[in-house]
């Protein structure tokens, strides 16, 4: 076995769960069938297994090197021409439209296309999630010269993008952004401040980078209500589209960091940068939510991606690695591998189950924000509109913890070889560990998630989504080898429902109260959606009586309610406790009688 191979049938019978042969009758993706799906998939298995997997080590051993006296970063051995490759045959492109050179196939695709690239190689795959991130920014708030200008060379691969929010002061409060951006006489702006942490911020692969820069015009209000938006080129674009002077942006250090070597994280330096303005002044940090919105969706595909990478590894050695004696009373003579361990194969199936259960989050969200953008009938795509932003921040956090959880459980799978270098498993764990980060943190994701896409509307979107999955799942309990599934999903969709009437109704009495319990209230949500999208595929398998496929779902589906769901009530007691018993963790906050 090799270090990866591309698990094609689960993605392909995700995909088909999700619904991509509905998606391929709508007139947008008139061009695409069962056949390309296949073909799109199989080809890039392939070119990820020859091309890309070979680089995932070499990053993790040799990083990105800084030449201080340029500020130029060289990646690792192997990335140049990895990266060559990727844009030859136009990989990157895949889901844009066909207007600036893309392929214009559905983005579900492309997540299944971005999975493969991320368990093939993470680091690598971040150069795609931000020039993706930044092409979904532009095609909805540039000018069209803008987009003339840029996108066909982003689509293509050839000019990467990055994403700068970040300053020392400004993490997750992105309202403290003290760059600054002056108005030129030729209608441009120069802009001045210091970026840190900026994913792929200077590197080789590609002739000009495109940071997209937040930064405060003067005067602006305070807060992210004065943030504009800008475009600034690492070389400067003239109106035919060649490449001018570098301009006056510079890495300053890359950082040194647990793990994602391959990737250079960059302190940027703009010193009156020449750049301009993307979208409305003051109106930057919508803009910059487009481009994180879909960044974000691909971080909890990273979650999938490493996990998946670690079990195939894990479950390997498992087959491989001599140790002890089978527990069946002597029946089996000799040493055993220890996959005949009840306990290993736990562990195993653990991975197995809620892999496939992240897949089908994270590829249902991309599904319906194809259908939020191409339905025909405009009433359906607000329906669908709400279900991504309702998902969105699930799929960002629930599935990058388990991301770090699984990876982890490869390295336990593995023994004390786990926890050596040598073996790779340890970097899969530590590059995992970075999604639950980025982005906005796990925490933020839950503050969002309660607050505003279930407090908005009063849990509306939440509400209707618990009963389109009590309705999915409903037929299970003529089943009686789900059973385990089906009674885990049914108390597990009733304790959503009533931790979302809890939030619902705390939220204006008692904010705080929401706030500590919005994490446990996005575990649990991730939980019960998991397990209800893994049931309903066990449910079709079933009906369509594919063995050993059924076999397989139903008992992952039974398996996982039983692990996940089983607490779902300790999870409720947890989400529903309150601020008050957090007192005294802050000394300040102690009153001393
Ligand atoms: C490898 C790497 C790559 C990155 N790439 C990029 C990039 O390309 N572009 C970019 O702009 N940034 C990037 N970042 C920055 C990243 O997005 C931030 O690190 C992240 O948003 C958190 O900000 P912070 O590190 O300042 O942590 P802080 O904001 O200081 O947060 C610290 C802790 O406090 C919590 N916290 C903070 N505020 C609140 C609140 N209001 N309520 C509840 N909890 C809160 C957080 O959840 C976290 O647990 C990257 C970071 C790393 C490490």
């Amino acid at each position: 076995m090799g270090e990866y191979e591309a698990p094609l049938e689960s993605i392909k019978d995700t995909l088909r769960l999700v619904g991509i042969d509905e998606l391929c009758e709508l007139p947008a993706f008139a061009h695409c069938d069962g056949d390309a799906v296949d073909t799109v998939l199989s080809e890039f298995a392939r070119f990820a297994g020859e091309v890309v997997v070979p680089t995932n080590r070499t990053g993790d051993r040799q990083g990105a090197m800084l030449d201080p006296n340029t500020g130029n970063v060289a990646t690792a051995d192997g990335f140049q021409d990895a990266y060559a490759r990727y844009v030859s045959m136009q990989w990157g492109g895949i889901t844009f439209p066909p207007e600036f050179g893309g392929g214009g196939l559905p983005t579900v695709l492309g997540v299944a296309v971005h999975e493969i690239l991320a368990s093939a190689n993470l680091a690598f795959s971040l150069t795609s999630v931000l020039t993706h991130g930044a092409i979904n920014l532009l095609l909805r708030c540039a000018t069209e010269r803008q987009c003339r200008l840029f996108l066909p060379r982003l689509v293509t691969g050839e000019w990467t993008a990055t994403m700068n929010l970040t300053e020392p002061q400004a993490g997750s409060d992105v309202g403290a952004v003290r760059t600054r951006a002056r108005r030129r006489p030729d209608d441009r702006w120069e802009i001045t401040g210091t970026k840190i942490f900026i994913t792929w911020g200077e590197h080789d692969l590609t002739d000009n980078i495109v940071h997209l820069v937040l930064a405060r015009t003067p005067d602006a209000p305070l807060g992210t209500a004065g943030l504009s938006l800008f475009l600034v080129p690492k070389f400067s674009v003239s109106e035919d589209g060649t490449i001018g002077p570098r301009n006056s942006v510079r890495c300053q250090s890359i950082e040194d960091k647990l793990g994602i070597h391959g990737s250079p994280t960059c302190a940027l330096e703009f010193d009156h940068a020449v750049g301009e303005l993307v979208g409305e002044e003051n109106r930057g940090m919508a803009a910059m939510f487009t481009m994180m919105n879909a960044a974000r969706l691909l971080i909890g595909l990273e979650g999938v991606a490493v996990s998946e990478l670690a079990f195939q590894r894990a479950r390997d050695f498992a087959r491989e690695r001599v140790q002890g004696h089978a527990s069946d009373g002597g029946r089996t003579p000799g040493d055993v591998t220890i996959m005949k361990h009840p306990d290993v194969r736990r562990m195993l199936m653990e991975m197995a189950s809620t892999i496939a259960a992240m897949r089908l989050l994270v590829y249902s969200t991309a599904a319906a924000a194809d259908r939020a953008t191409h339905t025909i009938d405009t009433t359906l795509r607000s329906h669908f509109l709400r279900r991504v932003d309702l998902l969105t921040p699930i799929a960002k956090a629930w599935c990058s913890d388990q991301g770090v959880a699984l990876t982890s459980l490869a390295i336990q799978v593995f023994g004390g070889s786990g926890y050596i270098e040598d073996t790779g498993v340890a970097q899969y764990w530590r590059d995992s560990r970075i999604a639950p980060i980025y982005e906005g943190t796990n925490g933020i994701q839950a503050i969002d998630f309660a607050v505003r896409k279930v407090g908005r509307d009063g849990g509306a979107a939440m509400y209707e989504f618990i009963e389109e999955l009590e309705r999915a799942v409903a037929p299970m309990s003529q089943h009686p080898e789900v059973h385990d599934a089906s009674s885990g999903v049914e108390s597990g969709l009733a304790t959503l429902r009533t931790a979302t009437d809890w939030v619902v109704e705390t939220l204006a009495r008692a904010p705080d109260d929401v706030l500590a319990g919005a994490s446990r209230f996005l575990d649990l949500a991730g939980a019960v959606v998991g397990g209800c999208l893994i049931s309903e595929k066990a449910l079709m398998a079933i009906e369509i009586r594919s063995q050993p496929c059924a076999d397989e779902a139903v008992g992952q589906a039974n398996f996982f309610a039983v692990e996940h769901l089983g607490g779902a009530a300790g999870m409720l007691r947890s989400l529903t406790s309150g601020s008050e018993r957090l007192r005294t963790i802050d000394p300040d906050e102690v009153v001393i009688s």
